[in-house]
């Protein structure tokens, strides 16, 4: 069993998802396929249905927050039906506007209430902005956060590390000298992989990412913690059975795939 803690599946084209759910299927990995917006979510639900191997979330993307500001409300429901909250956060670093940052910070509290309010887990997006996100999970008393694809400042990271997060590492592992520094400074405990695909591939290598290219996330992971993929496989299936172990929005994947 593989864990692909961040994808966006919704982003497939309808004529790839055979190929797509087939190729989860085949490897076993189970995949948390984040929204966007309202429109994502959607998506994620209809594609979610074709598999057991995905799990549908719902969150507003700090590129989406600005159509959602002062609209809250029409957020709610589907706040409520998702078992868990992301893709959420804010961005400080791809989006240069800082007249946008204001908007990015409302709905990320509004979803960080929501997650507090009903114990829900969040799947973060931190880039540029992570100094922020320490404090806001600090200040909604966030328990479990899943911090996608960390990319920031080393001493934010082990502040995180130290407040109990849970790190995706991703596709940029297999090149980037800051992201394999990271990645070999998880604690064992806190790690998870992801692939953000079909984008994260198509923005490294200018190609559609796929879900198998979780494999080479693990096999790197074994090379920089000097292990074996099957041992890293191991240890995120342990982590991510851990992180969801007393969640009751959550109890349907614990009986499918523990
Ligand atoms: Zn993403």
């Amino acid at each position: 069993l593989l864990i692909d803690a961040h994808a966006h599946l919704d982003h497939y084209r309808d004529d790839e998802l055979d190929s797509v759910l087939g190729e989860i299927e085949r490897h076993e990995i189970f995949t948390i396929s984040t929204s966007m917006n309202g429109d994502s979510f959607r998506r994620a639900l209809e594609i979610g249905e074709r598999s057991r191997w995905v799990l549908p979330i719902f969150g507003v993307h700090p590129w989406h927050a600005h159509e959602c500001a002062g609209r809250l409300a029409e957020l709610e429901e589907a706040t409520q039906r998702s078992p868990m909250l992301g893709e959420i956060g804010l961005d400080h670093h791809f989006v240069k506007e800082a007249s946008l940052y204001p908007a990015q910070r409302e709905v990320l509290e509004f979803f960080l209430a929501a997650a507090h309010a009903q114990g829900k887990i969040v799947n973060l997006h931190t880039k540029g902005a992570e100094r922020e996100i320490l404090e806001l999970l600090g200040r909604f008393e966030i328990e479990r956060a899943i911090v996608h694809w960390y990319s920031g400042p080393l001493d934010i990271f082990h502040e995180m590390a130290a407040r109990g997060c849970c790190f995706t590492v991703g596709l940029e592992v297999l090149g980037a000298a800051h992201i394999r520094t990271i990645a070999s400074q998880v604690p064992e405990g806190q790690l998870l992989t992801e692939t953000d695909n079909p984008g994260a591939w198509r923005w490294l290598e200018g190609e559609r990412g796929m879900p198998g290219h979780i494999r080479a996330v693990v096999a790197t992971l074994a090379e920089l913690r000097g292990t074996t993929a099957a041992a890293i496989e191991t240890t995120v299936q342990a982590n991510f059975a851990r992180l969801i172990r007393d969640d009751p929005w959550l109890s349907a994947v614990r009986e499918e795939l523990f």
